[in-house]
């Protein structure tokens, strides 16, 4: 028999917008549960780089985006959220009454007055460069597209590909862990932060990092587990290097997934939302963090908050209409409990 959960704002996707958008629904003492494809909380934070720190959350001059995670759970702990983990949602259906029934992969059934879509990129996969063999020594032999924990490459000889901000912070975070870090950049020119791209570049000056500019992994080798790397200049000349992995970080691709099919207007791949409360374009519907957009949108963790606080607003005046809600400081009420 499959679960049937009944809440006030379902929220699909528990990655840290998700997460924040309880505390801010909790506060208007709205009930929220939580839906994520994924067997843990945490979105993008937990999945792609919970040892990376974050530097752009106010009052936290350096965190650890798994820390971050971990903290935002206790500061929705006494709103007594409910989770439905490892199950995507698949369809939605708007009832008469303004209502909505959701059901996931798994049959589980959610209804809730209002819905707030923090689906991040949805369901993602990583660019993968275009070299013969990759595949062999995915799954722990050498290749990884995503560092997890920096402790898988203590002592190692590394290779990393890319020139955009996860390239840029990972080389600068594995300097101090692995025993040797190569940067291999198509470019001479960095996407990512430039602040980033200097600090790469003192390494460099300092020996601490290889820095390897207009040239592409073009070649991996080994038995079982990866062994070498070829490096191709762009004159043409190559240097095969020994090294225990390779990390390639080209991004990722976004796919959008079942939230593409509910009927709700898109642009780009995101939902379009109106600022005014991040509500889409069925009444009800509100999306927020990285799976919406609008003019000037950034996708940034501190953004998402504040669209969260609004959707909490406007889901309020959706689901109660006639009553009128005062805005209080919870420096003078603390936090309410359901
Ligand atoms: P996500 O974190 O993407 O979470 C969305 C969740 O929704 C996922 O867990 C997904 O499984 C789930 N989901 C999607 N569709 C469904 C469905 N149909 N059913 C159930 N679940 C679903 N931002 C910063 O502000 N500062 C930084 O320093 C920073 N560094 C970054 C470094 C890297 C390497 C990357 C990749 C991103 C970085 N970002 C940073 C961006 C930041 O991670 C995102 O802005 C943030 O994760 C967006 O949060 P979110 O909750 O909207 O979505």
């Amino acid at each position: 028999m499959h679960a049937t959960i009944s809440t006030d704002i379902c929220i699909i996707g528990a990655g840290p917008v998700g997460l924040f958008a309880v505390f801010e629904a909790g506060l208007l003492k709205l009930r929220c549960h939580v839906v994520d494809a994924l067997p843990q909380v945490g979105g993008q934070l937990s999945e792609i780089y919970p040892k990376k720190p974050i530097y752009d959350i106010p009052g936290y001059p350096e965190v650890l985006a798994g820390d971050l995670v971990q903290n935002l759970m206790r500061q929705i702990e006494p709103f007594h959220p409910t989770f439905t983990l490892g199950e995507r949602v698949e369809s939605f259906e708007k009832l008469e009454d303004g209502s909505f029934v959701l059901t996931t992969t798994d049959g589980t059934e959610i209804r809730c007055k209002a819905i707030a879509i923090a689906g991040g990129l949805g369901s993602f996969e990583p660019r993968k460069p275009a070299i013969e063999e990759l595949e062999k020594y995915e799954g722990g032999k050498g290749v990884y597209y995503m560092v997890r924990d920096p402790e898988t490459f203590r002592d190692q000889r590394i290779v990393i590909a890319g020139g955009g901000d996860s390239a840029l912070d990972w080389t600068i975070f594995l300097a101090n862990v692995a025993k040797e870090v190569t940067l291999v950049h198509r470019g001479t020119t960095f996407r990512g932060a430039a602040d980033s791209a200097e600090k790469v570049k003192a390494l460099h000056e300092a020996g601490k990092v290889n820095l390897v500019l207009s040239s592409n992994v073009t070649h991996v080798h080994g038995q079982e587990q990866l062994e070498a790397v070829t490096i191709t200049a762009n004159d043409g000349s190559t240097n095969t290097i020994t090294v225990d992995s390779f990390i390639p970080l080209f991004g990722l691709t976004p796919k959008l997934g079942p939230i593409g099919e509910w009927g709700l207007e898109l642009e780009d791949d995101a939902v379009k939302v109106n600022t005014l409360d991040y509500s889409t374009s069925v009444p009800g519907v509100y999306a927020i963090g990285d799976i919406n957009t609008y003019p000037g949108k950034l996708k940034l963790i501190l953004c998402g908050f504040h669209e969260a606080a609004l959707m909490a607003q406007g889901a309020y005046k959706y689901m109660f209409p006639d009553k009128k809600y005062v805005l209080k400081y919870t420096t003078v009420n603390g936090v309410p409990t359901l």
